[in-house]
């Protein structure tokens, strides 16, 4: 008897040739109603499930292929006499190929405006069913859930190629969609911060040239319906691929931009900044970002969240630099950055970070995930706790530095103005050090009068407060918490430094 074909496909794309190819190759074709209008129309003989069923679709569609008839035909084992034997027994043909896409339940959810009502009834039913059921049985089915397989089983098929391994193939294919198509649903009903299962639905952007290093593979994902604010929805417009590394950088830049308004520039190494500027100009806002830490920007990810002019983008053209980030840029500035072959250049209209946004990260047999650190403190939130009172402009710099220091990997330490870092000490095992490393680099700044400092977490005795008043710094802010917390209070009184207390730490490891 002639082989026999499935077809329910909610994107029509190619079905038509393909349905027509396979009644080429002998294939006897059952399909659904809308796929069977398209495939007739399109000239490809096939019958109606209805009359294999003798049941007509009802119930707006939620049951079409849903019966014996059809699940026993896909699920029966060719080796198994007792089930070959049930199915004569019942006039049930075997089917020997499916192939269905589902409803388009992402589209949907995506629309502006979409009901409740409309989202669910996008949910298909019998679609993951027969796939699920061909899957299972792939040792007898082929099952296809994806148009980009149509040509590839022809190819097989002629070379006589459709043999387990590829049939197994595909079957894992289908629970890795129906899983994912699943996640997304849960995903949408879901209303638990943390619910008992994490259902991941990110979906493949490509396979990366290696990993953070050159022996690590990797892939990027990306979330199929990614938050406003994301490096999803930046656009390359220029350069290499993005790496691994890239990537990572490039995240991090945009988590820092978001806390900007005015002009800003990061400039920023191995997910910590180097440098950042605020003014009111641009080239401002760069020239402060640059002067932070002219050595370190070589190889730096640089954003920016205004357009970009030709004066900004030649001062970055001197320089060699990995990425260039901007919400858009002006037409003699990208000409001269393209000049540039490999200088990844990305548009993206910057924003606020989201604030429930979570983290997921592995741990060795695990995942953690947290809501990211989208809060940061204002003057209104700051104590000050020693005798001396900030001043004005040391409250703006105290704020700036505040903004700043959340973003650098613990221990962190940053020396800023009002408007520009001038030192940044992080990573450091201790504290000491990596105060030591962010006053070094600032101490020799043309600003470094006008200097604050601020600390991630709190300092766990008065050592930084000495060094920091020693090396002239006048204000400094900290969450304050140590149980040592009047020893740097009484340090400050002793040199006259002005200590503000936040109550909110900032570790980022
Ligand atoms: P058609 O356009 O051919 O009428 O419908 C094709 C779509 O129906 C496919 O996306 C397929 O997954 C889905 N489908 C097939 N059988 C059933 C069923 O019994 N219930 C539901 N809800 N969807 C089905």
């Amino acid at each position: 008897m002639a082989k026999l074909a499935l077809l329910s496909v909610s994107d029509k794309t190619g079905i038509v040739a393909f349905g027509s190819e396979l009644t080429k190759r002998g294939y006897d074709i059952i399909s659904t109603g809308g796929t069977l209008k398209t495939l007739v129309d399109g000239g490809v003989k096939a019958t109606s499930v209805e009359d294999v069923t003798g049941f007509p679709e009802m119930l707006d569609g939620r049951v079409k292929t849903l019966h014996p008839r059809i699940h026993a035909g896909i699920l029966a084992k060719r080796d198994n006499p007792e089930h070959m034997a049930k199915l004569k027994e019942n006039g049930i043909r075997p089917i020997d190929l499916i192939c269905v896409n589902l409803y388009p339940f992402k589209a949907t959810i995506q629309k502006d405006g979409v009901t409740d009502a409309e989202a669910i009834e996008q949910i298909d039913i019998g679609g993951p069913s027969m796939l699920r059921a061909a899957a299972k049985n792939f040792q007898d089915v082929t099952v296809i859930c994806e148009q980009a397989d149509y040509a590839e089983f022809l190819k097989r098929y002629d070379a006589d190629q459709v043999d387990r391994a590829y049939r197994r193939h595909l079957a894992a294919k289908v629970f890795r969609q129906t899983a994912a198509y699943d996640a997304l649903i849960a995903k949408y009903m879901t209303t638990e911060a943390y619910p008992e299962k994490l259902t991941l639905t990110y979906e493949k952007v490509e396979d990366m040239r290696y990993g953070e290093n050159s022996h690590q593979t990797a892939a990027y994902y990306k979330d199929p319906i990614p938050e406003d604010y994301s490096l999803a929805h930046a656009k390359q417009l220029h350069g290499k691929a993005l790496s691994y590394n890239n990537l990572r950088d490039a995240d991090a830049a945009l988590r820092m931009i978001a806390d900007f308004d005015k002009p800003a520039v990061v400039a920023l190494k191995h997910m910590n900044p180097c440098g950042i500027g605020v003014s009111d100009k641009l080239l401002t806002a760069w020239n402060l970002a640059y002067e932070s830490d002219p050595i370190s920007i070589f190889g730096g990810i640089i954003a920016l969240n205004r357009k970009v002019d030709l004066a900004t983008a030649k001062k970055m053209h001197a320089l060699f630099l990995e990425i260039i980030i901007a919400p858009a840029f002006d037409d003699d500035a990208y000409a001269i950055l393209a000049k540039k072959k490999n200088l990844r250049i990305m548009t993206l209209d910057f924003g606020k970070m989201n604030p429930d946004h979570k983290d997921l990260v592995t741990v060795l047999g695990g995942a953690l995930y947290q809501d990211a650190d989208t809060t940061h403190e204002t003057i209104s939130d700051f104590k000050v706790v020693s005798k001396a009172q900030p001043t004005e402009a040391q409250l703006r710099a105290l704020q700036f530095g505040q903004m700043v220091v959340k973003h650098v990997k613990s221990n962190a330490i940053v020396v800023t103005t009002a408007n520009q870092t001038l030192g940044v000490g992080a990573g450091q095992m201790n504290r000491i050090d990596s105060l030591k490393i962010a006053v070094d680099k600032a101490e020799d700044k043309a600003n470094y009068g006008n200097a604050i400092i601020a600390s991630d977490a709190f300092f766990p005795m008065d050592d930084c407060v000495e060094y920091a008043a020693k090396h002239n710094i006048k204000a400094i802010v900290e969450p304050g918490g140590s149980i040592r917390d009047q020893d740097s209070i009484d340090k400050a009184d002793e040199y006259g430094v002005a200590l503000v207390f936040t109550g909110v730490r900032h570790f980022k490891h």
